[in-house]
């Protein structure tokens, strides 16, 4: 399938185009009885979409909810970008329109059906994001489709019309021979991101499914054979081990900017990732992670659905205890995957695995804040304070350590006859497949005693709900292997800094004593130049290249918006790192013990 195909380039002025809708065309150009969107691209020179929304004849009063989340576990009101918002009658008689709260609106004498129209600054990039300048669209349409709330859960079409001329339309959703996208309702709509320019898609088929690649981005910054090659191995690595395929065809999106890169977002039947080019140009490695990582959500998080996410609050934030799993256990099996696919070796695991445990036990709140309590405050990641190490510790980090555990005490509790490909699976067929959410960490627990008949109440409440210090020797034990401690002398640049996402980098913490303190930085600072560069993403190898003694020239911006030069020397101070070693003896069990469990699969 290719959904590249032209569409009829409509000339006409707005105004014009929507009276000629209003008036003639509007139930036969969308599906009778759906709701149907139109979204016009004409001004991506400012960044402004008009959205026209035709609700069919129902209730005499409605109410419109923009969403105020979508995709991030952050409140983002998108609403801050709606520029005004009308509404008429399928005759063109304006109708009653009155805003309820800043994301909700309320027509009335809808009975006959209704034309609301609303223009929307689209400006965000990333795959969180919703972005239309003159090279391109990417939408998450949650960030610009307002629903009819009596009908969200109806089929709608969308339309997009006025689309520069030469680009090309790229998304997950049904496309009728009319032109229209289809979804069966907004909940699937908005789970579909759509790509629209002069992009290169490359398709593949394999293990039975067809694949889209879309990239977007310079020619020169990629290639497509090599990226389509490591795909291959990366879906049939992951539909082998689940043992599962739940689509026809998958989508991936990619962009590869010069400069800030957001990532990746799952959906149920594509991805959006974005990358820097450069970093991608030294290694496929981010790109191949990021996709096994995204690509396994389809599975865990889309269709292994906690409660607790559903249904989808788009008006106020879904409080979740399962992100520990959603996402961290994602992180676990994403490194499965690669080892599987042949792109990860033993060595790099490992070195990853003491990584991991560093970032872990480095931070104070390990010992304050559960891995559940943290799934909570995902909401709060948006703030730079807690942020900071004696406050937060991070769901993907403990979650991912978590999911590697979990698997060992599989192992160890069934005697090497389970392991979590088994956990994951079973979720897979008793949740998954029969259309049930699971009951959060209780729900995993459920699983994993499933497969192994075993009681496991008491990892779940020292290390998914409680607090408790990992024993990390002893769940390494099995494999041969044990954590060693490291300590190091380190510089010390006497502050700590941290992005919110795409945000500026800004100064979370300053250590009390330091000469980042005597020269004058405060927390809240904005930092916007290092040694005399732009901040950005580079900024935190330009700290890591220096040692104690040398000079750091920091410009920042405080609160009140004043800027300043700032001097001082970097420090030293001790600090632990962890390694993952070999046990001095290990035994032939140990070993094949540790191959089955690479593998990701159970011994025995
Ligand atoms: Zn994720």
């Amino acid at each position: 399938m290719n959904l590249h195909s032209g569409y009829a380039r409509r000339t006409l002025r707005l105004a014009l185009w929507a009276a000629i809708l209003a008036a003639s065309s509007a139930s036969t150009a969308h599906s009778q009885a759906a709701v149907a969107y139109t979204i016009d691209l004409a001004s991506s020179e400012q960044h402004l979409v008009d959205v026209q929304i035709i609700l069919p004849p129902g209730a005499a009063q409605r109410e419109l909810q923009l969403p105020v989340w979508n995709a991030l576990y952050q409140v983002r009101d998108f609403a801050q970008y709606v520029n005004w918002v009308h509404a008429k009658d399928r005759s063109g008689k304006p109708v009653f329109l009155h805003e309820l709260n800043t994301s909700r609106w309320k027509i009335e004498g809808a009975q006959g059906g209704a034309i609301v129209e609303y223009q929307i600054y689209v400006d965000s990039p990333g795959p969180f994001g919703a972005q239309l300048n003159p090279h391109h669209a990417f939408l998450n349409l949650a960030q610009i489709l307002m629903y009819p709330v009596d009908a969200r859960s109806a089929p709608l079409s969308v339309r997009f019309s006025r689309i520069p001329e030469g680009w090309h339309i790229a998304t997950p959703l049904a496309l009728t021979p009319g032109g229209e996208f289809t979804a069966a309702n907004y909940d699937r709509l908005v789970d579909s991101p759509v790509e629209i320019g002069n992009f290169e898609e490359s398709d593949f088929d394999e293990s039975g499914g067809h694949f889209r690649v879309i990239v977007d981005a310079e020619p020169a910054d990629y290639d497509m054979a090599k990226i389509v090659a490591a795909l291959q191995k990366i879906v049939a690595a992951a539909i082998s081990w689940m043992n599962d395929r739940p689509f026809d065809t998958y989508t991936f999106i990619y962009h590869f900017p010069h400069g800030q890169a957001g990532g990746g977002m799952e959906h149920a039947f594509s991805t959006a990732i974005e990358l820097n080019a450069e970093a991608i140009k030294q290694s496929l490695y981010p790109l191949t992670s990021v996709t096994a990582h995204e690509f396994f959500h389809l599975w865990n998080v889309k269709r292994i659905r906690p409660q607790t996410l559903e249904p989808v609050d788009y008006t106020r934030e879904n409080y979740t205890r399962a992100l520990w799993f959603s996402e961290g256990v994602t992180s676990t099996a994403e490194e499965t995957i690669q080892i599987r696919a042949g792109l990860l070796d033993e060595k790099r695991y490992f070195d990853g695995l003491g990584q991991e445990i560093t970032e872990l036990e480095r931070r104070p709140a390990h010992l304050t804040q559960s891995a559940e309590e943290s799934s909570l405050d995902a909401w709060l990641e948006g703030n730079g304070y807690y942020r900071r190490p004696e406050r937060s510790i991070s769901y993907y980090n403990k979650g991912e350590l978590l999911g590697m555990i979990l698997d060992l005490s599989v192992r160890e509790a069934s005697h090497g006859h389970a392991s979590l490909r088994e956990v994951l699976q079973w979720m897979n067929e008793n949740y998954a497949k029969k259309g049930r959410f699971f009951n959060d960490s209780e729900g995993v627990r459920e699983a994993a005693e499933a497969v192994t008949h075993a009681d496991l109440t008491s990892f779940f409440s020292k290390y998914v709900a409680g607090t408790e210090e990992i024993p990390w020797d002893d769940f390494f034990r099995p494999v041969g292997l044990r954590v060693q401690a490291i300590t190091n002398t380190m510089p010390d640049a006497g502050f700590i800094a941290s992005r919110n996402f795409d945000g500026p980098m800004s100064v979370a913490a300053v250590t009390p004593g330091s000469d980042a303190e005597h020269s004058g930085l405060q927390v809240g600072d904005t930092v916007v130049e290092l040694q005399g560069k732009t901040a950005g993403q580079e900024s935190r190898q330009e700290l890591d290249r220096l040692k104690p003694g040398d000079t750091l020239i920091v410009k920042v911006r405080s609160r009140r918006g004043v800027e300043r030069e700032l001097k001082w020397k970097i420090g030293s101070r001790q600090e632990i790192s962890y390694e993952v070693k070999d046990l001095d003896e290990v035994t032939a069990g140990q070993r094949a013990c540790r191959v089955a469990w690479l593998k990701g699969e159970a011994q025995k």
